[in-house]
């Protein structure tokens, strides 16, 4: 596959420092974690300050060194390996904590990242930005990101090679999806799939953007708010976006629909409708595999207005413009021919603790579209 661009760059400036930083030392890869540098430096010839830094890590009680966003471990880990602490920062950029994964639940990696590693002779290693829910689509190679079974990339390449080749059976206490089903492939063959994940590379390179400014302009608007504010607004939107149905009662979840996903599936859920509009709403992202992850935050990506999401579903749907095509798609999405007029409501009750500026821009959300249609009518 076509490379796509590689992100962050590191200019031939900061190459200069890194080199004159960690003289003698394993230097890190653009996009690295810094445990996954440490666990390479563990055995590289000159152990000795990774060794170090593992102690330290241990001393703080974290699980790994990108388990905290506090700057006190990542203060220790500068002063372990005499590096300026702005080098640090750039090298391994901080992604805050929306969504983060926490340690021991990192198995979400690229596998032609990982394959990239081996084939070039370097031990396979972890991206810090494979930690987040909202990442899906590796910006390098164009590909899912996926449950490879394992948070150690070593054994997570293995998963893959032995359930590519077949040679041993799977453990069945890995989660790796099947890659090689029929299904799936036909999944990832069609132009839904693409246009989905050309909206999820979008929507993700619109938020990287905003976590570096450390604000959010809100797209189709002029005014600007605080991170914080945009991700409580955002998962709330995911909520309602990764909501299950109530099987057999309700129609099939949109993304069921677009993914073609048929029977039982994290889509569905055996409750009654009695058990009310949260019990299926989706407050745990992971819940979903990641396909469906994928999708959700394509169409999140849609429903907030990041401009290169809105183009490329107009243009991979054949789209027909007009006005209220995209309040119907998400009236369509929260209350399905009138049936599921809760989620509605719920959202609703959750849009008091939005941002003022939010709240404005995105009021068409918290209309009943249908019963505004049927009154103009
Ligand atoms: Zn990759």
């Amino acid at each position: 596959m076509k490379k796509l661009k590689e992100f962050p760059l590191i200019s031939s400036l900061s190459m200069m420092r890194v080199n004159q930083s960690f003289a003698g030392l394993l230097k890190p890869l653009v996009g690295e974690s810094i445990s996954g540098w440490i666990a390479r430096g563990q055995h590289s010839k000159n152990p000795f300050l990774f060794d170090r830094a593992a102690d330290a890590i241990e001393k703080f009680g974290a699980a790994d060194a990108d388990e905290t966003t506090s700057g006190l471990l990542r203060r220790e880990l500068t002063q372990i390996f005499d590096v300026n602490s702005s080098l640090f920062d750039y090298l391994f950029a901080d992604y805050g904590s929306w969504l983060k994964h926490p340690a021991n639940l990192r198995v979400d990696m690229c596998e032609l990242c990982l394959f990239e590693d081996f084939s070039t002779y370097r031990r396979p290693t972890t991206r810090s930005i494979w930690a987040y829910s909202w990442f899906n689509i590796c910006h390098v190679h164009g590909n899912l990101i996926r449950d490879l079974g394992s948070t150690i990339p070593s054994q997570a390449i293995a998963n893959v090679l032995n359930h590519y080749m077949g040679a041993i059976p799977r453990p069945s206490s890995l989660s790796m999806q099947s890659p090689l089903s029929i299904r799936k492939l036909r999944m990832i063959a069609s132009r839904t799939f693409k246009t989905l994940s050309l909206m999820a590379l979008s929507f993700q390179q619109w938020y990287i953007s905003a976590l570096k400014a450390g604000k959010v302009h809100i797209p189709g608007a002029a005014s600007t708010v605080a991170l914080i504010d945009f991700e409580i607004f955002m998962s709330d939107l995911i909520a309602v976006i990764g909501k299950k149905r109530s099987y057999p009662y309700h129609q099939k979840s949109y993304i069921a629909r677009l993914l073609d996903i048929k029977g039982e599936c994290s889509l569905s859920v055996r409750l009654s409708p009695s058990a009310g509009p949260e019990a299926c709403l989706c407050f745990e992202v992971r819940e979903h595999p990641p396909e469906v992850r994928m999708a959700m935050f394509a169409l999140l990506g849609l429903f907030i207005g990041v401009p290169h999401c809105v183009r490329s579903w107009q243009q991979g749907e054949d789209f027909q413009v007009r006005s209220d095509n995209l309040d119907r798609l998400w009236w369509g999405m929260h209350s399905e021919l009138g049936q599921n007029l809760g989620y509605l409501e719920w959202l609703e009750n959750r849009s008091r603790n939005w941002n003022a500026a939010i709240k404005e821009r995105y009021s068409h959300l918290l209309v009943d579209w249908w019963h505004n249609r049927r009154a103009r009518t």
